[in-house]
């Protein structure tokens, strides 16, 4: 088998964006990507889509433009990890070797959770952000509705970008509230979270632009099953005291986001924690039984929220970490949780909630995360899709040089990150 000093299983934001930092550092490591796609979408971008701000072709690009120049791009997908071997098992049952081993995949989006789910969507007004494919139907079934019943759903967490499905419902009534038919249409966000959002410090803001909105919120609400044709939805419903319960809604527009998991072959290997997710330390990113596996992204089991933002920060902390692990020296940068979510509350204005482990707020800019902000807009719209394809994944680390270890500073509380 052909081995490589670095493999990295993925070509997504991480794949891309930890290639382009180990050779910022080492730019004779011979490093291949394992990637079967030939588009590189950008996400955060699916939101905009489908609130009419963005045009769907902003969010791809070819991937042999994303991968960075000197990695070698190995199309195809990977199957199964032979890790004592130092190996990693192709789909066509092909091996590759490796020094170091980078596993970024991603997650995958679990439509079989909601029986009927599959067959209806772009359909009946059915729709979901998380599919490249439909967040232009959501446009479209955003702007065509004037009354009636608008869904909006959250599956269990952990999710990608877990405050994606109810910005999905302040743009979209934000729609409906300047086209004056907001008071015509029923407004619910039924999420099988307790809460709103899982940093406490943004639910304030969050509620106003719920109330501004009237809509309702059903918490503890999980989707299980949807009738198009027939336009119902069901739910299961946890009671206060544990019992469960199915609750029916019929709706005229919704907007699905699935439960997610780890791919198949990263939850059936020996890699993978309880949850499935890739098991790594929170503050090395690196696997605590395999010295020589590493793992970012939306695939890693650091509890931080899963973001391209997140990626940004641990980006830097991987290539740190293996490099050190390739010439025999201890891990030496660490990853703090950060992650983001510019939550768009009304067109044109957005509350950048950045974070890290335990909720800390880790803002970027001197203000109050806190506040609804048309700069921020402007960051969301304008500058973070050049700051992901040019800085990201080009290996410029804008403001995300890699702490030690001993400088992490978390709440006093925070026991979320191990190895020290
Ligand atoms: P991905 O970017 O998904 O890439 C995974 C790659 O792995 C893909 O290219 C895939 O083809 C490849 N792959 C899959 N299986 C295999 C295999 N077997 N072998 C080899 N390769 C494989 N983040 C933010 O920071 N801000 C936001 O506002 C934001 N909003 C979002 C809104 C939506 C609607 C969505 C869906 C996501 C949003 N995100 C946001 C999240 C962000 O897009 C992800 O966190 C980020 O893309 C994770 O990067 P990744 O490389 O782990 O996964």
């Amino acid at each position: 088998a052909p081995r490589y000093d670095v493999l990295v299983i993925g070509g997504g934001a991480a794949g891309c964006a930890v290639s382009a930092s180990l050779l910022k550092r080492a730019p004779d490591l011979r490093i291949a990507v394992v990637e079967p796609s030939e588009r590189h979408y950008y996400q955060p971008g699916w939101t905009l889509v489908g609130a009419g701000v963005f045009d769907c072709a902003r969010t791809e690009r070819a991937m042999a433009r994303c991968i960075p120049r000197g990695v070698q791009w190995i199309r195809a997908a990977a199957a199964a990890f032979e890790p004592e071997r130092q190996q990693v098992v192709l789909e066509d049952g092909s091996r590759l070797g490796y020094r170091a081993l980078v596993v970024c995949p991603g997650l995958v989006l679990d439509w079989d959770a909601i029986e009927g789910a599959r067959e209806t969507l772009g359909r009946n007004g059915v729709t979901s952000n998380y599919l490249f494919e439909l967040a232009p139907y959501t446009w479209r079934q955003v702007q065509a509705l004037r009354r009636g019943r608008a869904l909006f759903t959250q599956p269990p967490l952990p999710i990608k970008c877990a405050g994606a499905p109810q910005k999905a419902m302040y743009l979209s009534c934000n729609h409906w509230l300047r086209q004056g038919v907001l008071p015509d249409i029923q407004v619910e966000f039924c999420s099988a979270a307790a809460t709103l959002f899982g940093v406490a410090d943004f639910v304030p803001p969050l509620m106003r632009y719920v109330a501004r909105y009237d809509a309702r919120l059903a918490f503890s609400h999980n989707l299980i099953k949807v009738d198009g044709e027939a336009h119902k939805a069901w739910f299961a419903v946890t009671d206060a005291d544990g019992t469960t319960r199915t609750e029916e809604r019929e709706f005229d527009f919704l907007h699905l986001v699935p439960p997610q998991r780890a791919p198949a072959f990263v939850r059936q290997s020996p890699l993978a924690n309880a949850e499935g997710w890739l098991e790594v330390d929170h503050a090395t990113l690196r696997h605590p039984r395999y010295p020589d596996i590493f793992s970012l992204g939306d695939v890693c089991s650091a509890p931080n929220a899963k973001t391209a933002a997140a990626v940004r920060k641990q980006a830097p902390v991987v290539a740190e970490n293996l490099i050190a692990q390739l010439v025999g020296r201890a891990p030496r940068a660490a990853y703090d949780g950060y992650g983001s979510c510019p939550l768009t509350v009304e067109r044109g204005k957005v509350i950048l909630a950045e974070f890290g482990y335990c909720g800390k707020l880790l803002p970027s800019l001197p203000w109050d995360p806190r506040v609804p902000r048309r700069l921020a807009w402007e960051l969301k719209t304008r500058g973070l899709p050049s700051i992901y394809f040019d800085l990201m994944l080009k290996g410029h680390e804008w403001l995300a040089g890699p702490r030690r270890p001993d400088r992490l500073q978390l709440p006093a509380d925070c026991d979320l990150v191990r190895e020290k």
